[in-house]
Order: C-alpha cells, then sequence, then structure tokens
C-alpha cells in the first residue's frame, strides 16, 4: 500500500442501497467535504491511483476492448489525468464568490454575490466503451465540488471494472466513495434512493429510465448518451488528408466512441473521389489485414457484434466488411450506396462502419441533418468559413469540430455534453464543478 491509499479496502456489496446513500448521507452532512484541502486531497488520490497503476489498467483495457496501449494511455489515463490537474490548477480560483453588480436602487452598500454549493450524494454510471475514463471523469468534477460519491461502472467490461473498482476501494475512503457494481438490477435498486445529482453515461433508452427515477425525488440528472454524428465533407476538402483524419478518429476502439463519426454526406463527385482515398488511407493505418493488425480493436461482444453485422447489409461495403464472430473482429468497413430510410442510418452504428450518403449541395446535407436527431457531435472538413459559419448557425448538436472528429474531447476548456436526443447537461473542467454543485446566489442587504 502506498503512502497515498485508504486505510480500508471493504467491500460494500453486502449493503443495501439505502445503506450505502445513508452513510455518504452521514459523511457529507458533517460538513468535511466543503473545504478546498480535503477536495484537493481527494482529486489527488485519484490522479495517484491512475499514475501509479497505469499499466494494469491498460491491460485490462486490451483484455475487454483489445484497446492498444498508447491510445488506452492517451484516451483512458493521460486525458482523465489532465482533467485533474487542470482542476486542481484551477479549483481554488473557480470556486471564489463572484461579485454581482445590485440595481442603484439599492443603495452602495448592498452587495451580492454568488457562490458554489456542493449537493450532497451523487450517483455516478458508466458504460462500457471508455469503461475508465467515463467512470473516472465525472468523478473529478463530483469530489472536486465537494460532493461524496456512489460509482457505478458497467458490468460489461468485465476487467476494467473490475480493476477500477478494487483501485477506488483501495484508495479511498468507503465513506467518501463507495463503488456499487453490478447491471440493471443493482442499478435499478440504486436508482430508487434519493441523490442529490445523477450523472448517467449511456443509451438513450436507459437514460429514459434514470430520469424516470430521479424525477420522483426531483434529482437533476446529466444524460450523456449518443446519436448519429454526422460529417459534412465538402467540395473544397482535400479529400486524402480528410480520409487519413477520418479513418485515425472512426476506428479507435473500433468506433464504439460515442462521437465517432457515423455518417458521411457529401456531394456525388466528392464521394468519388473520398471513397477510394479512405482505403488508402485504412491500408496505410492497419496494413492490408486489420484483422492482424495489433492497433485496431475488438467488438464488446457477440450481441453488439451480431447487431452491427446485420447493418452490413445496408449499403455496399467499399473497404472492409469482413468479420470473424470468433474473434469479435470487424474490419474497418466504409458502407456506399446507403438509403437513408436503411436500418443503419435509424440506429447509432456504434462500430468500426461508416455509412457514406449522397447529397446534392451543403442545403441539402443542412436538410438531413434538421430532419433527424440532433447528434452528439457534428464535423466537417472544409477550408470555407462561410460553409463552417452555416453549419453552426443552422443546425443543433451537442458540440461541432472542422477538420479533426474526436480531439474535441481532450479540450477541456470546451464544454461536453449532448442535446436533445444526445443528451443534457455538460461536463469537463470548469463546467464539471458547474454541473455538480448549486450556484447560490447571495443578497447582503445592510441593516443601517
Ligand atoms: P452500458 O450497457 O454499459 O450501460 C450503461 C450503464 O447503464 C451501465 O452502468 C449499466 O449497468 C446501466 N444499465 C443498463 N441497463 C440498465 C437498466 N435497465 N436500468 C438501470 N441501469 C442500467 O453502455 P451502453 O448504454 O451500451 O453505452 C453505449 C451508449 O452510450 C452509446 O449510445 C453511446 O453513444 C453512449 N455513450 C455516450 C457517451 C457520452 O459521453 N455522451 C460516452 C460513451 C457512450
Amino acid at each position: 500500500m502506498t503512502a497515498t491509499q485508504g486505510t480500508a479496502s471493504r467491500t460494500h456489496q453486502s449493503e443495501t442501497a439505502a445503506e450505502v446513500v445513508g452513510r455518504l448521507r452521514a459523511t457529507f452532512s458533517t460538513g468535511v467535504t466543503r473545504s478546498l484541502d480535503w477536495r484537493v486531497s481527494q482529486l489527488q488520490r485519484l490522479r495517484a491511483l491512475l499514475v501509479e497503476n497505469e499499466q494494469e489498467l491498460i491491460e485490462a483495457l486490451w483484455a475487454d476492448l483489445r484497446k492498444n496501449a498508447a491510445e488506452a494511455k492517451m484516451q483512458e489515463i493521460d486525458f482523465t489525468v489532465a482533467d485533474i490537474d487542470e482542476t486542481l490548477a484551477n479549483l481554488e480560483n473557480w470556486l471564489q464568490p463572484r461579485p454581482v453588480e445590485v440595481p442603484a436602487h439599492f443603495g452602495p452598500t448592498t452587495t451580492a454575490y454568488t457562490t458554489y454549493d456542493p449537493l450532497g450524494v451523487v450517483l455516478v454510471i458508466a458504460p462500457w466503451n471508455f469503461p475508465l475514463h467515463l467512470l473516472i471523469d465525472p468523478i473529478i468534477g463530483a469530489l472536486a465540488a465537494g460532493n461524496t460519491v456512489v460509482a457505478k461502472p458497467s458490468e460489461i467490461s468485465v476487467h476494467t471494472s473490475a480493476v477500477a473498482s478494487r483501485l477506488l476501494r483501495e484508495y479511498f475512503d468507503p465513506d467518501v466513495l463507495t463503488v456499487v457494481e453490478g447491471g440493471a438490477e443493482e442499478t435499478t435498486a440504486l436508482l430508487a434512493q434519493r441523490f442529490d445529482h445523477i450523472f448517467y453515461t449511456g443509451n438513450g433508452a436507459v437514460g429514459r429510465v434514470v430520469m424516470a427515477a430521479a424525477a420522483k425525488n426531483l434529482t437533476p440528472v446529466t444524460l450523456e448518451l449518443g446519436g448519429k454524428s454526422p460529417v459534412f465533407v465538402a467540395p473544397d476538402a482535400d479529400v486524402d488528408e480528410t480520409a487519413k483524419r477520418l479513418v485515425g478518429a472512426k476506428f479507435g476502439n473500433a468506433g464504439q466512441q460515442c462521437i465517432a463519426p457515423d455518417y458521411v454526406l457529401a456531394d456525388p463527385a466528392t464521394v468519388a473521389a473520398l471513397v477510394p482515398a479512405l482505403r488508402a488511407a485504412v491500408e496505410a493505418q492497419f496494413g492490408t489485414s486489420p484483422q492482424t493488425s495489433a492497433d485496431f480493436g475488438r467488438i464488446i461482444n457477440e450481441r453488439h457484434f451480431d447487431r452491427l453485422t446485420r447493418l452490413l447489409d445496408s449499403g455496399r461495403a467499399a473497404v472492409g466488411g469482413q468479420h470473424d464472430r470468433d474473434d469479435l473482429f470487424i474490419a474497418p468497413t466504409v458502407l456506399t450506396d446507403v438509403d437513408p430510410a436503411s436500418p443503419i442510418m435509424q440506429e447509432e452504428i456504434f462500430g468500426p462502419i461508416i455509412a457514406v450518403v449522397e447529397v446534392e449541395d451543403l442545403d441539402a446535407a443542412i436538410a438531413f441533418i434538421n430532419e433527424r436527431d440532433k447528434p452528439l457531435a457534428l464535423y466537417a472538413f472544409t477550408e470555407s468559413e462561410a460553409v463552417k459559419a452555416r453549419l453552426v448557425n443552422e443546425t443543433s448538436s451537442g458540440g461541432v469540430a472542422w477538420g479533426q472528429p474526436v480531439m474535441q474531447l481532450l479540450m477541456t476548456g470546451l464544454p461536453f455534453g449532448g442535446v436533445g436526443e444526445s443528451g443534457m447537461g455538460r461536463y469537463h473542467g470548469r463546467y464539471s464543478l458547474e454541473t455538480f454543485s448549486h450556484l447560490k446566489g447571495v443578497a447582503d442587504v445592510p441593516l443601517s
């Protein structure tokens, strides 16, 4: 055990959900979580957990998703550590009360300010696709804001969730942070409790279950959901560079990313140039046999494999299309001749298949996007500021990125979250503090 680890590594699986929440609420009620020192020391623990156990965590991510070490380190560990470091560097400043202008008729001695109040006990429910990052990242905000936490990892990413659960128990006082493992049944028991905030990442069907349960207690929720994130490739885009960046962004984690490019919209001439460029880019990145590439991941389980291979029937595999169920492998695939009414355009792909849909022009692309659910991310490849301005002003999405999909996630100064079907609320950096706090207004009118 290192100096940064907690004293007791108890397991709480024998406790009821009510007992867990009651215990964490008792801690919160003492007021201990409010001080800056307490918050900083919790964040330092979280940082130590990640840094001191990097290798074991990377191995678990490989076992679950065949995530290569470099990708696992960057996306699941380094990014999370960077978010902690940014929070540690700024927390004192972020927590300062902010004076507010008071209407003149209150007189010169009246003052007002805003201050961040911790909420209490928060529940973090994580998914399997970035099983470490999406478990730890919300916890950063929850602890920075002075709350106690129940963490519920995904039961599907068995290896990473087991290691992360064990480490969280080792590093944290169980009266500050408790891990509850399990699936729908255990989560349902948790959701029957009163929390002060619920932060859920996953699919929209369960998002609705979470929100309905939260409504019973008027508990605020953050729902980090998914959706079909479109990519508009304008005729002026350099197709080779576009293809290279699209392939890099789309096929990381075998496409199992909430903000992965889902489908491409482009005019027929651009599609004709882009498809061979995508083929070349896939080959440059993963070789002629991606199944043997150490850089290409696997599908999480048979259920998702079967779902994805059914979607291959929605078009023509101009690139890839090969699959091997025993190995949970689906090749990086570009599907052309996709009818907008086909199954692949009705659900989030969430795998290594990108659909290409031909549209006449930018107007048609904007109309296509607006006829569908609001996506988590919108991407475009263009040099034209006018095209970017039209896309950002005439469509709605959780966020946008021009020229480089997915990497916006690493910019912790940007809020990250969805809108409409892609979710509600936002986090990262300062936005995490806001999510897990109540911004309280304080008015002070002198008695004399
Ligand atoms: P998942 O199956 O791991 O489920 C997520 C969590 O919900 C798990 O902890 C699980 O135990 C719990 N859960 C499942 N069924 C439940 C039920 N009936 N009641 C209560 N809890 C239940 O992950 P998933 O949903 O397959 O994740 C993939 C989805 O998540 C995709 O749609 C993806 O786009 C989205 N996602 C969004 C983000 C984001 O940041 N916006 C990030 C990653 C994934």
